[in-house]
């Protein structure tokens, strides 16, 4: 195998965020809100012909685009590209701005951003669907305008054509999907960690992920060619032909791992001495219903509603929402389905949400949707209808006390009842959950187990939370420590609390999912683990070939660890021996 070139291999470092290795080139998506000066000009005609200008670079920009995707992908991918250049011969637009920057006389950068947002907002409020992703197209294209007036490079602007390997600074968890959509090989991100929101749905769309990687964006040039190794969290710059060679081997040993946890993913779900445990899926929407069942889960134990909220950029229509649901639960075929209600907030913006200067602390999930009954009813009503179709159990996230919890109960159930009238049947009664994910709700969980019908630990921002140590810094991702002694011993708490009041407890957070946790999970007492599809093979096969007693023996000797770093070597050696294969 030939080295991609002959410059020196660079290896960065950050973390393990998806597994996977990819080889390809690389795209450097660099983001930012593109700032428009306002100023007055004593030369509309002038303006004018800076926007001729503009447009004609724009027409050029995006036909060499079409011909790159149509000659890469093909003819059908290439008409977005038609679509696009329609925009640019809009004369009502092009009039507007002309009437604005003569009656205005100010700058045609500030005009044509003034009318191209009318523009946008008013098919974004469109009922027709069509009709409403134009806005989408409107925005894209204007974008590139603004970019060209304003003498920018528009390559931040391109969409991501083909297998290239994505850099950024962050993403969004909707850039996340967008990127899976254009189809890149992996992605890069300087912040994040391993359970900010970008990286999980990484792991759950299979694409290889590090996140994490200081001084990536002045190491690597678009072109380059990178290695990515998503379980190592290793990025290689120009990767030398002995290290691609070392890596077709790396890839093979891990194929043939991976080939031996999926002959057993049809067996029962039980320990080698007959505890009997339950793994479920975490999803983000229908599409991922088929890695689930293809990967045997029992069911669905964290749906996460917000994602339809940030695909679609808005809030959904009920019938928006129980259309999707409805869908998840019939291809579910009487597995049981949990929804978790709106968790919008944090790294998960939306709207208006985006201003606060502390957003995991603040106006997020349950706490908004009790303040916002437009929103949470819509979204209740929606689940609750979806539950004519088979097994349904909803949990309510960030709760923090036993008021909060009572509160979204005694509003579910409100609404359950105005559905009953209107002669809604759920095929079986819906449990009511609380996630356990604040330390407060952890203190609590001897009362809260009391008033509700299952826990969910959300061990993502429990550990954040508990440890005060943001989930998507990069500069404190060191301190986001699930060995932690405080982490281990709130959740022997939790569990304990659960088992007293004879309530099932699960575990939905990355712990769930991660090979190393899951026999230290159960150890401790949780009955369930849900976890992103692909983990589901690995997580599986390592409890059936573990004895619940060594699990419990684990438990009890990861309580009296002195430290974090004996507790994270216990773990290590009880996978290295399960797992001797790898
Ligand atoms: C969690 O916090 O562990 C969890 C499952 O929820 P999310 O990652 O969506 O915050
Ligand atoms: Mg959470």
């Amino acid at each position: 195998m030939q080295g991609s070139d002959h410059r020196a291999e660079i290896r960065l470092n950050g973390t393990a965020a998806a597994p996977g290795v990819a080889r390809a080139t690389a795209y450097l998506l660099r983001q930012g809100q593109t700032m428009v000066p306002c100023r007055q000009v004593g030369d509309p005609e002038g303006e004018l012909a800076r926007l001729d200008a503009a447009l004609s670079a724009t027409r050029l920009e995006i036909a060499r685009l079409r011909d790159d995707v149509a000659r890469k992908l093909n003819e059908s991918e290439a008409a977005i590209f038609d679509a696009h250049l329609l925009v640019l011969e809009d004369v009502a637009l092009i009039d507007e701005v002309t009437k604005e920057v003569r009656r205005s006389g100010f700058n045609i950068e500030f005009c044509f951003q003034g009318v191209a947002q009318r523009y946008i907002d008013i098919f974004a409020q469109m009922e027709d669907d069509f009709l409403r992703e134009r806005a989408a197209d409107i925005r894209d294209v204007t974008g590139r305008v603004l970019h060209h007036l304003l003498g920018m490079a528009p390559a931040a602007l391109g969409p991501i054509v083909g297998r290239q390997v994505v850099l950024a600074v962050d993403l969004t968890p909707t850039e996340t999907a967008g990127l899976h959509e254009g189809g890149v090989a992996a992605f890069v991100t300087e912040e994040g960690g391993r359970t900010s929101h970008s990286a999980i749905m990484a792991r759950s769309l299979d694409i290889p992920a590090v996140v994490g990687v200081k001084g990536l964006m002045e190491a690597v040039v678009d072109g380059d060619v990178v290695l990515v190794d998503g379980e190592a969290g290793l990025v290689i710059v120009h990767p030398s032909a002995a290290t691609l060679a070392a890596y077709l081997d790396k890839e093979q040993a891990l194929r043939s791992r991976r080939d031996r946890m999926m002959g057993e993913i049809a067996l029962p779900e039980a320990t080698s001495d007959g505890a009997v445990f339950t793994l479920l899926a975490n999803i983000g929407g229908p599409e991922e219903m088929e890695d689930a069942l293809g990967y045997h889960a029992r069911g669905v134990g964290l749906y996460r509603t917000e994602n339809l909220y940030l695909r679609i950029d808005d809030w959904p229509s009920e019938q928006q929402q129980f259309e999707e649901y409805a869908e998840v639960v019939r291809l579910a075929q009487g597995r049981p389905v949990t929804f978790r209600t709106l968790d919008i907030g944090g790294d998960k913006r939306l709207g208006d949400l985006n201003d606060e200067a502390n957003p995991f602390m603040g106006y997020r999930a349950v706490r908004m949707c009790l303040e916002r009954p437009e929103i949470f009813r819509p979204q209740l009503r929606a689940i609750i209808r979806a539950s004519t179709f088979g097994p349904v159990s909803v949990m309510f996230p960030m709760i923090s006390g036993v008021e909060e919890l009572r509160q979204a109960k005694a509003f579910f159930r409100q609404v359950e009842a105005e559905l009953a009238g209107e002669g809604v049947r759920p095929v079986a009664p819906i449990r009511l959950g609380a996630m356990i994910e604040i330390p407060s709700a952890a203190l609590a969980a001897p009362e809260l187990a009391r008033e509700c019908d299952f826990f969910s630990v959300g061990t993502n921002d429990l550990v954040q939370y508990l440890l005060a140590v943001d989930r998507g810094n990069r500069r404190v991702a060191s301190l986001y420590d699930p060995c932690h002694l405080a982490v281990v011993r709130t959740l022997a708490q939790i569990f304990g609390a659960a088992r007293t009041a004879r309530i099932p407890v699960a575990v939905c957070g990355e712990l769930g999912g991660d090979p190393a946790w899951a026999p230290l999970l159960l150890g401790l007492g949780a009955h369930e683990l849900s976890m992103t599809p692909a983990a589901l093979p690995e997580v599986r096969f390592l409890l059936r070939h573990s004895t619940h007693a060594e699990m419990r023996e684990l438990a009890e000797r990861a309580l009296s660890s002195p430290d974090a770093a004996a507790t994270r070597a216990l773990l290590a050696a009880f996978v290295a021996t399960k797992l001797k294969f790898r």
